[in-house]
This record gives structure tokens, C-alpha cells and sequence, in this order.
């Protein structure tokens, strides 16, 4: 299958070009050239072997479609287990159990496996940049550590993510280097975007980028939704309703695009926090973009959700049917923080602050009668978050055995100036 931008004014591509592109050359995104079709399907058991089976339309005739079972082995090392919640019906798909802790690990670790394959058989080492507020970066930075012929440079605002967050950035080393940037995200988005625009540069180092709107991230994203619902449907014969935690879009927008596959997924709800561009649009306004604003859910801090093109695309740009089609709240941190306090007194249940909005909306939901089987996606481990949630719940959180390993391990990141030329002289270096 071929893939098209959001914008028409790219020529089609094939998978492997829109996957070492990132963006189209035009600014939009890559979108499969055909809307998916709704089809039959049974699980095959393991979460890889429905990653494969539902990745495979938009393999299918290019040079990857051979590589795609074992980049789905290579990939999903680590289980999205659907588990109960205390209340009826309720559950969380843990996206947490990869190795930085965050469901980032999946599309980071199915895009470094992907370039990897595509670089097999190129002389010049590729350099991945890439800007992060917080968990973007480390899962990038893990799934990328010691492939060979890539380098990642992370650029982060330093004093502005987590301490834990901040180690996690800088522990890998060899082919990653991390640098912390005398500004603010916005500051380092704009170095990483201007270096990939830089032609003159690339003719010396060839880039890539690796944020979310990388159809190499967000087309894995699919695969555990996917198995959570084939799964419990082969299990109880219903289907499975969603809770998506919110920022770019882009973990929605898989579930969104699973279910137009046909899987046995049912509503899909939006949960922002504070930010809530997609509530207002929800509730009938015009998107309108903003300024974002901190909250304690910081990986949700997004004033333009960048996926909402690929959301629009979907739609047909039909805003009404759009409108129709989901369900959006936006929660603020007083919320965030009685839910995650409450449901620990309640029921001993922890989550992320993350999380956290989407129990919210689904307590919100049930209360107004809503009914069936739900899923929360529960995007982090509250251990990424401890400052957040452990004066809430008044004890210390174990932390994953994969994070502990990482924080474990010495970190060192290179100070760097809130200017281009300073990036352009690290990539040349
Ligand atoms: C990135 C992130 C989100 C938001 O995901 P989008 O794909 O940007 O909507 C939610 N929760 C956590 C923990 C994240 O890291």
C-alpha cells in the first residue's frame, strides 16, 4: 500500500519512504492512500502475532512486507496485558511493562527496528533527532541504543523534565547523545525542525526524525489494541469501549484506525487535561490551537494535537460526522489528583497522572449510565511519576524492574545552547 500526505500536495510514497521521511515533504502526514475496510478477524494468541496480522495491509508490496514478522518478534518483547478493574466491567490495557515504562516503547521500538533494516544497506550512518518534553525521548533513546549505522541526539529543556526523566535521557550513551538545552521544548522542537530542514547539512549527515506523527510510531500502535480487543472478545463475545489519555493524538488515532479495521473495538473516548482544544472542538467550536499550559499529566501538555490531521483525513474533513463520532472531556489537576487518591483508598488501585484523566472520563461515563465493557489505556507506570502520585497515596512506589536497571546506570548530558547553530555543530561533530 501506498501512503499519501494530509495535505495533497506530496507525491504517494511507499511504506519505507514515508518510514525513513517522517513527515511528507508538503508538512503533513503520511495517511495509508486508501481508508481502511472493515474485515473479519480472529486472534491468533500473542501479541506479535496480532501486531503482524493487522500491520499486514500496509506491508503488503513493499520492500518490508518480508521483514514484518520478525519486526513485530523484534519489537512487542513485552506483554499489554488487559487486566480488571475494582468496578464492574472497567479495565486497564497496561501499556507500561517496556523498558522506559511508557507505551512509547512500542512505536519507538517498532520504528528503530524498521530503520534499522531499511539502513542494512546504506554506507552512511543515519542520525535520528529528536526534541522531548519528557518520555518521547528515552523511549527513543532505548529502542535505538546500539543499533548499528544510526546515531539519536535528544535534545531536551534542561530543568524541565523530572529528575527521573532527566536520568533517563542521559544513561545510555555510545550511539546516543543526549543534549540538555538552555530553553523550553518549543525551543528545542524548533532546532530539531530547522536541522531537518537544513539540505545544505544533510548532504553531510543524512537525518531522520522519530516523533510521534512518524507513521513508523503510530501504525504499531495499533497492534495492542488490537489483541486487547480480539482477545476479550474471543473471551466474552462483547466488544471492548476505550479510554484514550490524550496530548498529539497519536495513540488515539491507532485505536481510531484499528476499529475502522473492522477489530472488535466499540467507542473510543478522548480524555485531555487541562489543554482542551479537542473537548472545545468536541463540544462544537471550531479547533482552535492554543498555547499549552503545564499540568501534572506533562506528556499531555500539547495546545496542537498534531494527529487531528490525520483525524480530519478519516473523517473525510467532515467536522460534523467527526463531532459525532467520539466523545472528549478535559481534566484538570484537582481531578487528576482525587481520582488518584480515591481509588487508592478505595480499591489499592495506582495510577499514572496519565492515566488518571481517562479513569476520570470513565467514572464520568458510567455515572451517566453508559454501559458495556471498558478499557482504559493506561499510558505510564505511576513510578515514572512518583512526585506526582506518592504524596497522594502516601507510600513509596516500587519501581519496574526495567526502569530501576536504567536508573541504575551512570547519566551524562551535554549542556547546548537555545540555538540552531549550536545543534548544527553537534550533528557535524
Ligand atoms: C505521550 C503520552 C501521552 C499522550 O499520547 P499522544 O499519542 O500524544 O496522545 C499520554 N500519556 C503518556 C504517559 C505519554 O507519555
Amino acid at each position: 500500500m501506498n501512503f499519501v500526505s494530509t495535505r495533497h500536495a506530496a507525491p504517494a510514497a511507499s511504506l519505507s519512504q514515508a518510514l525513513a521521511a517522517g513527515l511528507a515533504p508538503d508538512g503533513g502526514l503520511y495517511v495509508p492512500e486508501v481508508r481502511p475496510q472493515p474485515q473479519a478477524w480472529s486472534t491468533r494468541g500473542s501479541l506479535a502475532a496480532n501486531a503482524e496480522a493487522v500491520l499486514a495491509p500496509y506491508f503488503a508490496g513493499d520492500a518490508l512486507q518480508p521483514d514484518l514478522s520478525a519486526l513485530c518478534e523484534q519489537a512487542f518483547t513485552f506483554p499489554a496485558p488487559l487486566v480488571p478493574l475494582s468496578t464492574p466491567q472497567d479495565h486497564v490495557l497496561e501499556l507500561f511493562h517496556g523498558p522506559t515504562a511508557a507505551f512509547k516503547d512500542f512505536g519507538a521500538r517498532f520504528l528503530a527496528a524498521s530503520l534499522s533494516r531499511l539502513q542494512r544497506d546504506q554506507s552512511r550512518p543515519l542520525t535520528i533527532v529528536v526534541a522531548t518534553s519528557g518520555d518521547t525521548g528515552a523511549a527513543v533513546a532505548a529502542a535505538f541504543h546500539r543499533l548499528p549505522g544510526i546515531r539519536v541526539v535528544v535534545l531536551y529543556p534542561d530543568g524541565r523534565v523530572s529528575p527521573r526523566q532527566a536520568h533517563q535521557l542521559g544513561c545510555f550513551g555510545d550511539n546516543i547523545h543526549t543534549l540538555r538545552v538552555a530553553g523550553s521544548f518549543d525551543d528545542c522542537q524548533a532546532m530539531v525542525k530547522q536541522a531537518l530542514g537544513d539540505e545544505e547539512l544533510q548532504k553531510q549527515v543524512p537525518l531522520s526524525s522519530a516523533n510521534s506523527i512518524s507513521l513508523g510510531r503510530w501504525l504499531p500502535q495499533m497492534s495492542y489494541y488490537a489483541d486487547a480487543a480480539l482477545n476479550h472478545h474471543a473471551a466474552t463475545g462483547e466488544v471492548l469501549n476505550l479510554v484514550v489519555p490524550t496530548g498529539n493524538l497519536g495513540n488515539a488515532m491507532a485505536a481510531v484506525l484499528a476499529r475502522g479495521m473492522g477489530l472488535p473495538i466499540g467507542q473510543i473516548a478522548l480524555a485531555t487535561n487541562a489543554n482542551a482544544v479537542l473537548p472545545r472542538f468536541f463540544h462544537g467550536a471550531a479547533y482552535s490551537p492554543a498555547t499549552s499550559v503545564a499540568t501534572l499529566a506533562n506528556a499531555m501538555d500539547v495546545g496542537a494535537p498534531s494527529n487531528f490531521e490525520r483525524l480530519r483525513w478519516l473523517f473525510g474533513e467532515d467536522d460534523v460526522a467527526l463531532r459525532g463520532a467520539f466523545r472528549s472531556e478535559s481534566v484538570d489537576d484537582a481531578a487528576i489528583q482525587e481520582v488518584i487518591s480515591r481509588r487508592y483508598a478505595e480499591a489499592g488501585e495506582v495510577f499514572c497522572p496519565h492515566t488518571a484523566t481517562a479513569v476520570h472520563l470513565l467514572e464520568q461515563l458510567r455515572a451517566e449510565g453508559v454501559q458495556g465493557h471498558w478499557a482504559v489505556a493506561a499510558t505510564a507506570h505511576p513510578a515514572k511519576f512518583e512526585s506526582v502520585v506518592e504524596p497522594l497515596i502516601g507510600r513509596p512506589l516500587e519501581v519496574p524492574a526495567a526502569l530501576a536497571a536504567l536508573l541504575e546506570r551512570p547519566a551524562k548530558a551535554e549542556p547546548c545552547a537555545p540555538e540552531y547553530a549550536a545543534l548544527r555543530e553537534v550533528l557535524l561533530g
